[in-house]
């Protein structure tokens, strides 16, 4: 198939070829008529315009050089007839080649221009394909993204909920169940063991407690020797994240949470487990403090024995339930003999120092489920739950015969001009005790009755046990 364009150059140049044939011969010989060169000259012009688009600058050029030429041999070497002047049209052709070399440098110009602007086109749409494509990958990544995000997302809403479920559980043991099951739980895979002291059997979390600072292995066989492991361990685990945790502000005591596995945990899990782990430490030293308040609230400050306020709480709660499920119960109280004396000889801080000693006796004879309280200033009871009043009455004497044969110590510089470290002392208790009976309407009644039979005690001579017997 025949290109368009050479079908135009044919005729384009059959044409200029007819017009130089006109101007050869000077004139058409159809009309019979000359036609001056001037004339036809310009028509010339499109052929150039017409190679330079069709076929380029050099074409262009060619059909100028050519065009140029022939001008030349009509302006130049055409012979002009003797006697005849030198024809105007002659200087006008000239003009008119002159002209036609502008058009080409016009010509030649435009392309430049064109072709840089074409340049500066392929250029921009080569970046803009760039940032296509860059678009385009980004796009690719969204959703790669998205899902990372909404697993963010649901990772902390998760841990929202696990802080808020932790911040309201004050029971130590219970707080431990639940930091386990939710830990698990929150990661997805091993074992959570939460230790409560420093001197745990497990080598990374006493690496992590004795650094204050959390640890990822992967494989503790390789990685053990990082931490001092040497030799073959008896491990449980391939892999585990250890955090240390402040358990106890006011002890500055530290524990650890550890999980556990045997396939490797990623960054991802270890920042997470740590998050969860700091949220756990809040909840332990919560809790820790909650309970020493507790403590504080219920216990006395000189003896460590229980208040009276919270032993009447409890003192209800037995005296009820003894009543409805007719339990028996025992109330002893306990008095100090002469203890004015005492104070007056050796001083009120040497009378506390007995009152300290006395109360770990007090302590260390009753029972695991007795209440041992400090009722008064030098005035005790214990509450014996489920114990008849012969068995109160026989612990009651167990107890005075310990403290009868007890030395008291009392620092010697509680007293001017004694030489020894200590004084040792000797004191005598009188006891009171009495059992639930069905007279008995009320907590009153109760202890007006032990009262009495500590009454009777002092009046029959005081270092002895006494029971009321209604
Ligand atoms: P009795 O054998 O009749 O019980 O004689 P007593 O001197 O022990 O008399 P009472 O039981 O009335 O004891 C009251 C004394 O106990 C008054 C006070 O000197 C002393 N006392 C009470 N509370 C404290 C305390 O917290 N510390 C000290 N050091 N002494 C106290
Ligand atoms: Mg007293
Ligand atoms: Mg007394």
């Amino acid at each position: 198939m025949i290109e368009k364009k050479f079908i135009i150059r044919f005729a384009a140049w059959a044409l200029a070829v007819l017009l130089v044939f006109i101007l050869i011969k000077g004139e058409i010989p159809l009309i019979n008529q000359t036609v001056p060169p001037a004339a036809i000259f310009p028509i010339f012009n499109i052929l150039v315009i017409l190679e330079h688009f069709l076929f380029g600058s050099l074409s262009s050029l060619t059909t100028t050089v050519i065009f140029t030429f022939i001008g030349f041999f009509i302006v130049i070497l055409y012979p002009i007839p003797k006697g005849a002047a030198f024809p105007v049209e002659n200087i006008i052709v000239a003009l008119e080649i002159g002209l036609m070399w502008v058009l080409f440098a016009l010509l030649q110009r435009l392309l430049e221009t064109v072709s840089k602007r074409g340049a500066k086109y392929d250029e921009d749409r080569e970046n803009l394909e760039i940032s296509l494509n860059e678009i385009d990958e980004e796009i690719n990544k969204l959703p790669d993204e998205i899902e990372n995000f909404t697993r963010q997302y649901n990772s902390y809403s998760q841990l929202k909920d696990i802080s808020t479920q932790l911040g309201i559980v004050l029971e130590k043991d219970k707080l431990v169940k639940l930091i386990k099951s939710e830990g698990e739980k929150f990661i997805g895979r091993g074992v959570i063991v939460v230790d409560m002291c420093a001197e745990t059997a497990d080598p990374v979390c006493r690496w992590s407690i004795e650094k204050r600072y959390p640890i990822s292995i992967k494989d503790i066989k390789k990685e053990g020797k990082i931490i001092g492991i040497t030799g073959d361990t008896d491990l449980d685990y391939t892999s585990c994240i250890a955090v240390a945790i402040p358990i106890d502000p006011v002890s500055q005591e530290w524990g650890c949470i550890q999980i556990k596995d045997n396939t490797p945990f990623s960054e991802d899990d270890l920042r997470l487990f740590s998050i969860f782990c700091g949220i756990s430490s809040m909840a332990i030293t919560n809790a820790e403090l909650f309970n020493k308040t507790q403590e504080l609230a219920i216990t006395d400050g000189l003896t460590g024995l229980y208040v009276h306020k919270y032993f009447k709480e409890r003192f209800e709660e037995e005296f009820l339930l003894a009543k409805s499920h007719n339990l028996t119960l025992s109330l002893v109280l306990i008095d100090i003999d002469h203890f004015k004396k005492v104070n007056d000889v050796y001083g009120h801080s040497a009378g506390d120092k007995i009152l300290v000693q006395l109360s770990g006796i007090l302590k260390k004879r009753a029972r695991e489920t007795d209440i041992v309280v400090r009722y008064g200033g030098e005035e005790f009871a214990i509450l014996m739950v489920q114990t008849s009043v012969d068995g109160a009455a026989y612990l009651a004497e167990e107890v005075r015969r310990t403290v009868q044969t007890e030395m008291f110590m009392i620092p010697a510089d509680a007293q001017e001009g004694v030489l020894q470290k200590y004084l040792r002392l000797r004191i005598t208790i009188s006891l009171g005790v009495s059992g639930i009976n069905n007279s008995m309407g009320s907590i009153a009644d109760f202890i007006n009755a032990s009262d009495r039979a500590l009454y009777d005690a002092k009046n029959g001579g005081r270092n002895r046990v006494e029971t009321w017997n209604g």
